[in-house]
């Protein structure tokens, strides 16, 4: 199983990189390609300083109730995904052995039209799935 997912992992990692170096011939991106720190609290603790590609996950003893970051796409919103199994919707983040995290399912923002994955901290951009009313 692990060496399927490093397997994975690595392909996953080269094909990523040739679409990081075209991406870099675009104009002004401001998108992020990865999740740089996840910075586990206690629900009631005091927040640490997180730096602007740091992810916040809070939980209550085993339980994970949310995960905060700001948006990848750098428009400058704060996402706050809601962890709880009783919630809907609901999101489910996996911690690796790295201290990297992937998130299920994939993360919409429908202000800004952000529409992504997170593997092992890497932002894996998905088509813009703005919502329009
Ligand atoms: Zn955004």
């Amino acid at each position: 199983m692990n060496a399927i997912l490093a397997k994975l992992r690595d392909g996953g990692s080269r094909l990523w990189h040739r679409i990081a170096a075209w991406r870099t011939t675009l104009p002004a991106t401001r998108r992020r390609s990865r999740l740089n720190r996840i910075v586990v609290v206690e629900a009631g603790e005091s927040t640490p300083t997180l730096g602007a590609a740091d992810a916040l996950l809070v939980r209550s003893g085993m339980r994970q109730k949310w995960l905060r970051f700001a948006c990848p796409d750098g428009c400058g919103e704060t996402i706050m995904l809601d962890l709880s199994p009783k919630r809907s919707p609901h999101w489910t983040v996996e911690g690796h052995a790295s201290g990297a995290i992937s998130v299920y399912p994939s993360v919409v923002n429908g202000r800004c039209g952000a529409h992504f994955l997170v593997r092992s901290n890497r932002i894996v951009w998905l088509a813009s799935r703005k919502s329009r009313d």
